[in-house]
């Protein structure tokens, strides 16, 4: 049997994730080797200090704090550290000196992918990141590789495990958004500084990777319209259940043509991440705890649903493997063939030209005639109603009625829903706007 070539990898980061890579690639590297066609070695672990107790009990002499040397002396180069720099300055680094580079930093990907990918396409390296969107879940190579046949025409991802978490602990147990963030806090769901989980920050940067290699176009994130769930509360949650629908904060991504939006957005992608309203028996709203999925509409493929861990060191390890291995026999085969089209080449619409279904709560006096004067409303600015519900309620101390109406519209642009909604406000009949929230799935 002829001698595998040995192929030198350096990693860079030895925390959560860094960690569980590098026990792996000791510990299974026959099998490595196997379906790699090379010996993949370890040649050093980069981190900032040498001497920190680890997850992982691994050879000292392989820490070292110099990852410029370590990074210029390697074929693989793996990306752990977070952050932009100096993450992104090694990256480059690395793929000037021809090393094929893997990455879980959606950050990183987000705000700075076509520099990478060009050099990565310069070098004629591959620069893959399947970690860096919904953890363990293969997602990108399928968008990628498996449907390069197809037309993806919709994304609807779970993708931050921390928000799932948080909406699911409000909806089986009737908590509070703060109350239910301190639960995850205290499991270790959440961060101590939730910011980036909780305003969407963490799945807006997913989401324009998602967009990007669904539409083969680079979205970037200021192309993701992203609102967070720090305001939704338990009224809007039990509100939603009552109408069948549970709350999941989505990544979405999705061609929208000229006939669908009123507002001149022409045809385009809009991307977006905020809270919607999904009907309970919709695939992803059986998606529950810290759990990821990805849901995709293809033209020819129809409805795909891709579950998993998206997040954990063992597990997103396993995303970071395979691609080291893929990286890796590109580099025995040679050439790494084009990992990503731009061929796309779609715009990003504005959220006012998104289209989707609303729900929407009112306070309203009980009057005659109040159901007729807001349909009228919605009617006038061409936003038509699906569904609407009114429930009467009595104050005990003033013995006043007022009702609680809830509404849901037919797919309207977001520029008609705004204007519907302060149409409605100025009412004299409105107490006020309880919640307004998008639907998806209906
Ligand atoms: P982590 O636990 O914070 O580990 C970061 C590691 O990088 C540490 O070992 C740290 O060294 C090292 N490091 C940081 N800055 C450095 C610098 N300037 N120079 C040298 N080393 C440096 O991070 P993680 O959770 O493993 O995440 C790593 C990456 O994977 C991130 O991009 C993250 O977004 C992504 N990711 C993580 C998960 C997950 O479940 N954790 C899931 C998907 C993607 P010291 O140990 O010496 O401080």
């Amino acid at each position: 049997m002829t001698e595998l070539r040995t192929l030198k990898v350096a990693l860079l980061g030895c925390g959560n994730v860094g960690a569980q890579v590098a026990r792996i690639l000791i510990e299974d590297a026959d099998t490595l080797a196997a379906r790699a066609g090379a010996k993949l070695q370890l040649s050093g672990i980069a981190v900032r200090n040498v001497h920190a107790q680890r997850d992982v009990d691994l050879p000292q002499e392989l820490f070292t704090t110099d990852a410029d040397t370590l990074v210029k002396d390697a074929d693989l180069v793996i990306e752990l550290m977070g952050g932009i720099e100096p993450a992104r300055t090694l990256i480059l680094s690395a793929l000037r000196n021809g090393a094929c580079v893997v990455t879980g930093n959606k950050a990183l990907v987000a705000q700075d992918g076509p520099t990478l990918h060009e050099e990565a396409d310069k070098a004629g390296v591959q620069l893959s990141y399947e970690a860096a969107v919904a953890g363990a879940i293969p997602i990108l190579r399928p968008i990628r590789d498996s449907l390069a046949g197809d037309r993806i025409t919709r994304v609807l991802g779970i993708v931050n495990g921390t928000t799932n978490f948080i909406l699911d602990q409000m909806d089986t147990t009737g908590a509070q958004f703060a109350d239910a963030l301190a639960e995850a806090q205290r499991l270790g769901y959440a961060e101590a500084d939730p910011t980036a989980d909780v305003e969407g920050h963490d799945a807006a940067a997913k989401a324009a990777i998602l967009a990007s290699l669904s539409f083969h176009t680079r979205f970037a994130l200021e192309n993701v319209h992203c609102e967070g769930i720090t305001s939704v509360t338990a009224a809007d949650i039990a509100a939603a259940k009552d109408a069948g629908f549970v709350i999941k904060l989505l990544a979405i991504a999705e061609k929208l043509n000229v006939a669908d939006t009123e507002t001149g957005g022409g045809e385009g992608v809009s991307v977006r991440v905020h809270p919607t309203l999904l009907p309970r028996e919709h695939p992803l709203a059986a998606v529950h705890g810290a759990f990821n999925a990805v849901f995709i509409e293809a033209e020819n493929a129809g409805e795909l649903m891709f579950y998993g861990q998206g997040a954990g060191g063992t597990p997103t390890a396993s995303a970071v493997l395979g691609d080291l291995v893929s990286a890796a026999r590109s580099l025995v085969l040679g050439g790494p063939g084009r990992t990503e089209t731009t061929t796309g080449q779609v715009s990003a619409l504005p959220i006012d030209a998104a289209v989707t279904s609303y729900y929407i709560g009112l306070d309203v006096a009980d009057q005659p005639g109040v159901l007729a004067r807001i349909a009228q409303l919605f009617a006038e600015h061409g936003v038509s109603i699906e569904i609407m519900r009114q429930t009467i309620h009595r104050d005990a101390e003033s013995n006043v009625e007022s009702a609680e109406l809830r509404i849901v519209t037919h797919r309207a642009s977001e520029a008609a829903l705004a204007a519907t909604v302060e149409a409605v406000k100025g009412l004299d009949v409105i107490n006020s706007v309880t919640s307004v929230l998008r639907v998806e799935g209906v």
